[in-house]
């Protein structure tokens, strides 16, 4: 069915939606293997408001701006691959492969596509907590503990999560306060276990997280408490950032999660998912080894059914 295209330059190898860690990665695999490849990117990477980005080697400590900027002017390099800015709106199979809808009015085709869209995290409705996201209200102590480890610690998590946490969260400060934010729902023996580590429990309601530009100053509680704090570490609830997985039928994880085996394969044959959308191990490192090798396996995939660099 290639005829329904003006040349065979309409039809990408591949189109990558989210031009971020992951799909920036999985392209430069892709343009390597000379590959003609389209990212889409909307510029919202769920770690724009962090200041500094850790724990990625030869990067540790640059702002997500400048590892994005180095980033693509390498992959963009490769003189098969092109990022346009512009957000993938609808998403579906056709003959030759799949046809993507773009806000900005554009019609792409592709053989093969690859989802790095991302996750979305939605903030609790605590005043404070959006603006001290990333800087001072953090998602994983493997990425920000270091910078805070020592001083006075607050862990915003209630049930399973704030007793995995509180252990977690306890390795880089032994001075800790859990706020559950409400009646605790823990039982006796995780109660006990936080206790024994000396970890404060406040089960009041926060009412607002007092902080100077991002970098918070004290949690306030409803009942007129101020427990001043270095930073908070919380595992708000995610969302997928897109929905195209759904509208091309792939199966989700009961964590919200795209399925996915670990070289990107969804459950729909041709669509590939990589970095954040596929795994709760949220880290850059991650993201661009999850890209990596859904790139292989996209390449491998092509020239199993015959189609090789023109
Ligand atoms: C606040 C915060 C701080 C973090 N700090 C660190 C850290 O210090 N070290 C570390 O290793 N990890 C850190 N992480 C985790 C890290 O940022 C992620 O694991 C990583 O960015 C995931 O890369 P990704 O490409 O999968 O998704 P993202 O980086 O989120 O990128 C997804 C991209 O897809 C785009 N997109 C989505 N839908 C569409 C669409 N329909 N059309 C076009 N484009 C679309 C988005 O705009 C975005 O650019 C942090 C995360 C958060 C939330």
């Amino acid at each position: 069915m290639l005829h329904i295209y003006k040349s065979l330059m309409d039809l990408y190898d591949a189109l990558i939606i989210g031009g971020s860690n992951a799909g920036l990665s999985a392209a430069m695999v892709l343009g390597r293997s000379l590959r003609h490849v389209l990212v889409l990117d909307n510029n919202q990477p769920c770690n724009r408001q962090t200041p500094y980005s850790h724990n990625f080697l030869t990067r540790d400590g640059e702002t997500p701006a400048a590892i994005a900027t180095i980033a693509r002017e390498q992959v963009l390099c490769y003189p098969t691959v092109t990022l346009q800015t512009d957000t993938a709106m609808a998403a579906s199979a056709e003959d030759s492969g799949f046809r993507v809808e773009t806000a900005y009015g554009k019609v792409l085709h592709a053989r093969k596509l690859l989802l790095a869209t991302g996750l979305k995290d939605e903030m609790p409705p605590i005043s404070g907590v959006a603006d001290c996201w990333g800087i001072s209200v953090l998602h994983c102590p493997y990425c920000h503990g270091y910078e805070v480890h020592g001083q006075k610690l607050g862990l915003l998590a209630n049930g399973n999560m704030a007793a995995e946490l509180s252990g977690l969260i306890h390795h880089w400060s032994q001075d800790l306060v859990l706020f559950t934010n409400g009646p605790a729902d823990l039982t006796t023996e995780q109660a006990d276990s936080i206790q024994a580590r000396n970890i404060q429990i406040v089960e009041t309601p926060i009412a607002e997280i007092e902080h100077t530009s991002g970098y918070l100053r004290a949690v306030h509680t409803t009942d007129g408490s101020a427990y001043p704090l270095a930073a908070v570490f919380a595992r708000v609830p995610f969302r997928q950032h897109s929905d195209l997985a759904m509208q091309l039928g792939c199966v989700h994880t009961e964590n919200g999660l795209i399925q996915a085996t670990e070289f990107g394969e969804t459950t729909v044959p041709g669509v590939f998912a990589a970095g954040d959308n596929t795994t709760l191990m949220r880290q850059v490192a991650v993201a661009v080894a999850n890209g990596s090798k859904a790139g292989v396996w996209l390449n491998k995939e092509l020239m199993q059914e015959g189609v090789y660099s023109s």
